[in-house]
Formats: structure tokens, sequence, C-alpha cells
């Protein structure tokens, strides 16, 4: 598969998903019967590839791209779309978080990727054009689409977690709020909130849940286990910060396939002008497999068969 090709998953007629490779971010696509679209989340970096997914579906127009949250990699094509038509929408929290540092945030990462200003030289990081404190409906012609805010007491994973569902059809796309086959290790995100937002999406039943990183999952096996398939057993996380100008260990997790929860919080206390490292050791039937020592550039981890941070 080339590059700009879209790995393209069909739930039916109406609702699809762009399935980012090896964990990277997935794309919700509702299509309208007369083509107009609503794509869930963009990423700038993968515009070849969202393209060729909404050709291939279909869909003539992105009439509305919904942000389920904040994070670049979901909201960082906001002003491409809305320079081309689309609405922005996204929640009164992912709203705040953009306000509070989403500039920053966007110099920073497209920065990492020389190639973007001169395939858009005047990107920017566009804003959400219309908000809503807890749910809205999208209506397009033969399919209603169903936002809810789902940041538990404000702030879950992200401030600004929505997720997005077609009653109808019992399709889920969560966002971040749901990752298959990675555990999510995060370091500033509210854990108990998170998992309360996990909960009240547990009472409900979807036939086909697109969660924001992994494969799409059919039935109710979304939160189970990251490791199973692939033989792993443990997987130990050592975080290490600086302290006296030394790096020294201050926190080590094990995650496990049968653990209750897919999700960990670390608490670690460091100087915000020193790195904090990780390193990650897995543990095979084929033996221990040692990671290097790397930065966290980032507020959490995915650990599935490789860990990811964006
Ligand atoms: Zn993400």
């Amino acid at each position: 598969m080339s590059k700009s090709s879209a790995n393209l998953h069909k739930f039916n007629d109406s609702a699809y998903a762009i399935i980012g490779a090896d964990g990277l971010t997935n794309f919700g696509l509702v299509k309208g019967t007369d083509g107009s679209a609503l794509l869930i989340d963009a990423d700038i970096r993968r515009m070849d590839e969202i393209d060729d997914g909404l050709q291939r579906a279909g869909c003539t127009q992105v009439k509305y791209l919904l942000n389920t949250h904040e994070n670049f990699d979901h909201s960082s094509a906001n002003y491409y779309f809305e320079k081309n038509g689309a609405v922005i929408i996204g929640s009164d929290g992912c709203w705040e978080a953009l306000q509070m540092d989403g500039d920053a945030k966007f110099a920073e990462m497209s920065g990492r990727e020389p190639g973007l200003k001169s395939r858009y030289p005047d990107l920017k990081m566009g804003q959400l054009q219309l908000t809503f404190a807890k749910s809205m409906t999208i209506h397009l012609p033969g399919v209603d689409v169903q936002v809810l805010h789902s940041a538990h007491n404000g702030k879950s994973h992200s401030l600004g977690d929505s997720i997005a569902y077609i009653e109808r059809d019992r399709i889920l796309y969560a966002g971040d709020l749901l990752y298959t086959r990675y555990h999510p290790v995060t370091v500033y995100g509210d854990i108990p909130n998170w998992i309360s937002s996990i909960d009240h999406l547990m009472t409900q039943s979807f036939t086909s849940v697109l969660p924001g990183h992994g494969p799409v999952s059919e039935g109710g096996d979304a939160y189970k286990s990251a490791f199973a398939d692939s033989g792993t057993s443990t997987v130990v996380v050592k975080f290490v910060v600086m302290l006296g100008g030394k790096p020294s260990i201050q926190r080590t997790i094990e995650l496990r396939p049968k653990d209750p929860s897919n999700i960990q919080s670390v608490v670690l206390f460091y100087d915000p002008n020193q790195p904090v490292g990780y390193q990650v050791t897995r543990y095979t039937p084929q033996g221990e497999k040692k990671g290097t020592l790397k930065t966290l550039g980032t507020d959490f981890l995915l650990i599935g068969t490789s860990e990811i941070t964006q």
C-alpha cells in the first residue's frame, strides 16, 4: 500500500473509517445520500490518505469536521478544511484547550515536519467554529450522527473528549477514549474520570467501534487485552527523571493482558525544564526484549506491539 492510499474500512453505505497503520490515528467518515460528509478527526500530515479515503467512500464534499479532542493528530487539518468550506465542530472543552495552547502546540508539532510548510505555506491552527456543551446531532441527508461530550467532570484523556455515534446502526466513533491493542499510559490525564467516561460507554451496546487508535472492534471486545495475540506476557515501563543532574528511575509499572483496566496512570515529580525518560521491556516466550531509553515528548504513551507517542 502506498503512503497515499487509505486503509478504508466500510461499516455500511453511510459509515466508513480510515484506519491508521501501526496504531496511528483513525479517522471516521459519515456520508449523506447526497455525498456530503462529516469527517471525524483529521491530521494534516496524512492528507493524501484522507483524500483517497474520502474519494473511495464516495464523499464529494466535507461539510463538517468534528474534532473528538484537541490533540494535533486529531485537529491539525482544521484550517485546511475550513478553507475548503467545512464547518469545524468540537466540544466547549476542546475549544478551551485549543484557545489555551492550540497555537503553541500546533507550532511545535508542525515544526517537526519540514515538508508541511512548503506544501501548505499559510498553514496554521484552525479554531473551532461551532461548539457544544454536552451534545449535538449532525443531520446529513439520510443519516443522523449524535455527538456527546464525554470527558467526565470536564477532563479524562483530554479536556475535549467527545464521541460520535450513529444510533440507528449502533456504530461508535470513540476518539481517544478507547484504544484497541494499545495500552495508554498517561502522565497528565485524569484516570478516574477517564474510567468513568468509559464505564458510561460500556453500558451501551454497539455493534462496531472505531477507537482513536488501533483496529476496528466488532462486538464488545474493544476494552480487552492488548498483548495476548502477540504472546507478550508482561510489559515493564520504567520512567526516568533527572535528580541532582543524574538520571534516576522514579516509577516502574507493569502491564499484563489480564489487567482489569488497560489504562494506567503514572504520577511523576520532575523538573519541567528537564526531560522525562522511559524505557520499555517486553517479556515474550522468546525472552526479554529491552528497549532503549527514550525521551517522553508528550503526555501519554501507547504501548502495543510497539510504542507510540504523539
Ligand atoms: Zn490520538
